[in-house]
């Protein structure tokens, strides 16, 4: 089972961005067809292993375009829906929601991209713009927000129907399997960074997908970033060091000196108090996960001295703009490990096991 391709996720050229935006006709595209199928990987039930299907192409609604998904990257949060730790999911669903797809139809009313364009497609896919939030530049926590790879069908597939509103450009430098995993674990990573404010002094708690961005982007930013990772854990410890980090250590080590804030990106709630630990008076500790096992209790002392702990939702439009503005100026590099399509199962069980340096990606 040696289908794991590492690759350090260059910047492709320019000449090769240029490329991507000419219109491209796939074969197995054709739009006069209309009973297309597509191969995806389905979420039948939780917790079963999702199963390789023929299903039928989806078809670009109003406001929608259909991507011909080329790479997809696996997150965390796949994994919390595969277990069933978030509730009622679309069934049976294709998940996947860090997608980088071309533009090959668009419905009524989806002007935004052109046929032949790149786009990337993060994890918010629909928001009401009515309610309080949305009014108030706060679309992450709309009441009725819909999530690519959750409540709509996502990248693990050939095709994806998206809203073109909440679809990204992608910036040229990034080839598309270096550019998936800045679809969520770089923008809940630097919306979890803005949340950390100006903190000098960062700990990164859990060294995957997330962490690996979030270093090389609080290193451009002048700040020094502490790492913990699983008891054990070098492996991760020296990837830490190699992108940047002052220090490495175990999740339970004191860091050399007080930190500034915190990011838990591990869904470990024991980390909490762990985190409170090493942050200074006035410090933030920041859960950045969706899904998190029960913080267990702790003394008031850690939270006392105007310490804060918070939680960050989901992403704004507005934290994709800026982000995929910002990566490609650090600049970020992208370090995956890529798996095909069929093998998603797979990827999904190395990230489980926390076998996977930087972020796993679905080439397609
Ligand atoms: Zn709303
Ligand atoms: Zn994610």
């Amino acid at each position: 089972m040696h289908h794991v391709i590492v690759a350090h996720a260059l910047l492709t050229n320019p000449a090769t961005a240029l490329a991507r935006l000419v219109p491209v006709s796939r074969a197995r595209y054709n739009s006069q067809q209309q009973f297309s199928t597509m191969r995806a990987m389905l979420l039948d039930v939780p917790r079963r292993p999702l199963r390789a299907a023929d299903v039928p192409r989806p078809e670009p609604g109003p406001g929608q375009v259909l991507i011909a998904v080329n790479a997809c990257g696996v997150c965390r949060t796949d994994l919390h829906i595969f277990d069933a730790e978030l509730a009622n999911p679309k069934l049976p669903l294709v998940l996947g929601h860090e997608i980088v797809g071309t533009v090959v139809a668009t419905g009524p009313g989806a002007g935004r991209f052109a046929r032949g364009e790149r786009v990337g497609v993060p994890w918010l896919g629909w928001s009401c713009g009515e309610c309080r939030y949305c009014r108030t530049a706060r679309e992450n926590l709309c009441d009725r927000a819909r999530f690519t790879g959750y409540h709509i069908d996502g990248g693990y597939a050939e095709y994806a129907a998206v809203d073109a509103r909440f679809a990204f450009q992608l910036p040229g430098e990034y080839a598309d399997a270096a550019a998936a995993p800045l679809l969520c674990a770089g923008l809940i990573g630097y919306r979890s960074l803005v949340a950390a404010s100006d903190a000098e002094r960062l700990g990164l708690y859990g060294f995957g997908a997330a962490a690996h961005i979030v270093a090389q982007l609080a290193r451009h930013q002048g700040r020094r970033v502490f790492a913990f990772t699983r008891a054990g854990d070098t492996d991760a410890q020296r990837f830490a060091l190699e992108l940047g980090a002052v220090w490495a250590g175990a999740s339970d080590d004191r860091p050399p000196e007080p930190l500034d804030a915190a990011i838990i990106f591990a869904p470990v709630g024991s980390l909490v108090p762990m985190a409170l630990r090493t942050v200074a008076k006035g410090g933030t500790v920041v859960c950045a996960g969706i899904h998190m096992s029960e913080i267990p209790a702790f003394p008031y002392d850690l939270l006392w001295g105007e310490r804060v702990v918070r939680s960050v939702a989901n992403l704004t439009r507005k934290d994709g703009e800026e982000f995929l503005a910002l990566a490609p100026k650090a600049p970020v590099r992208t370090e995956i490990e890529s798996y095909p399509l069929e093998h998603a199962n797979e990827a999904l069980g190395a990230l489980r096991a926390g076998r996977v340096r930087g972020a796993a990606v679905l080439k397609i």
